[in-house]
């Protein structure tokens, strides 16, 4: 058994890995197989293929310079989203306070809650906003 994982971790050496954006397309492989059980067309599981070779590419690929820069612009370009859902999760730990991002610098600002519609100063760039606290 450890000689296998020993193999395994010589074999990944100098290698770039599992990143998000390997992971991106392994998730989206398999939900296109999924959708292929209800939508019956093969273009489907073509394209699925598509990416999960990209993705196992990536992940023995040694050009790990390449593959980080790909990841850093993958995560770049969804940052709306885990921005989203980390102040979704900040705003679950915290129910007294909402959170707001300034429209005009997307920063993220916390009110107390409850306090009906409120001006809020943005603390980073002093822009001033409406909001139902
Ligand atoms: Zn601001």
């Amino acid at each position: 058994m450890n000689k296998w994982v020993y193999k395994l971790q010589r074999f990944m050496m100098g290698r770039n890995g599992m990143d998000y954006l390997s992971l991106f397309l392994w998730i989206l492989s398999v939900l296109l197989t999924f959708i292929h059980m209800f939508i019956r067309k093969n273009i489907l599981i073509y394209i699925g293929d598509v990416f999960l070779l990209i993705s196992i590419f990536r992940i023995l690929s040694k050009n790990i310079y390449k593959r980080q820069q790909e990841n850093r612009i993958f995560l770049q370009i969804i940052s709306p989203l885990t921005n989203r859902i980390n102040d979704m999760q900040k705003q679950k730990k915290d129910p007294d306070h909402r959170y707001y991002r300034c429209p005009k610098c997307h920063q993220l600002v916390r009110v107390p809650k409850g306090r009906g519609r409120i001006e809020i100063t943005c603390p980073r760039c002093k822009n001033i906003f409406e909001k139902r606290s």
